[in-house]
């Protein structure tokens, strides 16, 4: 934070002796003194960075008089807090009144007593001091708290949404498809015999090819849809504007990367893995809320898994009915 004694004061008058003046005066208290000798000149300086601490300002000036000058500061919510002492010419009430009224902090009338200047300057610097500090917490919190929201709302491992962040997201999207009546499909995707990379490559190797996947997931999405990571090695792709045929398409084209796709780990050693998904999409007589899209695409994936893996299985597809006739509910422990 500024020292006191280094604080700028602008200067604001149309007479230059008075300017001298001052100057002479405010410099000997340790003040950097700048000037402006009319209104235009002192709004340009107030939008110049570092903007004054303080303004000392002249009320009769040409063109743009100190109560507008006081105006357009005070109006302008960009601007820091500049505090502001109107020299009236006269000790009279009625500019005094009028000098508040534009904005001004305080006055001090002409001629000029220095010791009641310097006074009002001191006790209005001290206020600037504060209010500079609280707005300088006020904008670290706000970028603290950006922060906060980036990373609650992300996976720690791979960086896409998480689950939480991700149900937020189709609550938006789900939304938004009611209300204009939008296609909205749900992909969940979910590795082939993943513990056997644990258990084969150790937890590392496993960590790094749940990076690569969700990466692999990232670069094949569109910039509206949303890769999340709903559990373990699961990943849910929310794809807005799209119908179930598309996003059959889309998933298919994804196993077929998955499956070419060489995993790197260690020094340059590669391991292939595939992937089994489960797509359903809204509308549907069968899915009337966010919660049972994600459960028709879970089921789906579920008989994906039963049905061999590496694979992709259509909610409310002859092939998924026939397998839940034939092996009961899809409702299940996992
Ligand atoms: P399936 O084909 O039926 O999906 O078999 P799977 O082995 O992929 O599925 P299962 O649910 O049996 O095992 C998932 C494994 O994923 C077990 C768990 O240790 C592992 N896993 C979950 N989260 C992480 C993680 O963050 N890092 C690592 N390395 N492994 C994880
Ligand atoms: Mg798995
Ligand atoms: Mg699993």
């Amino acid at each position: 934070m500024q020292d006191e004694q280094t604080k700028r004061i602008l200067v604001v008058d149309d007479h230059p002796d008075n300017i001298q003046l001052l100057r002479a005066r405010l410099e000997a208290r340790g003040y950097i003194v700048e000037e402006a000798a009319d209104g235009e000149a002192a709004l340009a300086r107030v939008y110049t960075s570092p903007p004054p601490d303080l303004i000392l300002l002249d009320v009769m000036m040409p063109k743009i008089d100190g109560f507008e000058v006081a105006r357009r500061i005070k109006s302008d919510e960009s601007l820091p807090f500049i505090p502001v002492i109107m020299q009236t010419a006269l000790d009279s009430t009625e500019s005094m009144v009028q000098g508040f009224e534009a904005g001004a902090d305080d006055y001090i009338a002409k001629p000029v007593n220095f010791r009641e200047l310097d006074a009002r300057v001191r006790s209005l610097l001290r206020i600037q001091t504060l209010q500079s500090a609280l707005q300088q917490r006020e904008r670290e919190l706000s970028a603290a708290n950006a922060q906060l929201l980036v990373l609650s709302s992300t996976d720690v491992l791979t960086g896409v949404a998480n689950r939480r962040a991700l149900e937020e997201r189709l609550h938006d999207m789900w939304e938004h498809s009611q209300r204009l009546h939008e296609p909205l499909s749900l992909v969940m995707c979910d590795i082939d015999h993943f513990k056997r990379v644990n258990d084969e490559y150790g937890h590392q190797v496993g960590d790094v090819v749940l990076q690569q996947f969700a990466h692999l997931l990232v670069s094949e999405a569109r910039e509206v849809d949303r890769v999340g990571r709903y559990g373990g090695e699961e990943f849910v792709l929310l794809l807005p504007g799209t119908v179930l045929d598309a996003a059959v398409t889309f998933a298919e084209r994804i196993r077929e990367c998955v499956e070419k796709r060489e995993f790197t780990y260690g020094d340059g050693q590669t391991l292939h893995r595939t992937m089994s998904c489960g797509a359903a999409a809204w509308p549907h007589p069968l899915i009337a809320d966010q919660e049972a899209l994600i459960k028709a695409a879970d089921d789906a994936l579920y008989v994906a898994k039963e049905t061999g893996r590496n694979r992709v299985v259509r909610f409310d597809s002859r092939e998924f009915n026939e397998h839940v006739s034939k092996n009961g509910t899809t409702d299940r422990a996992s």
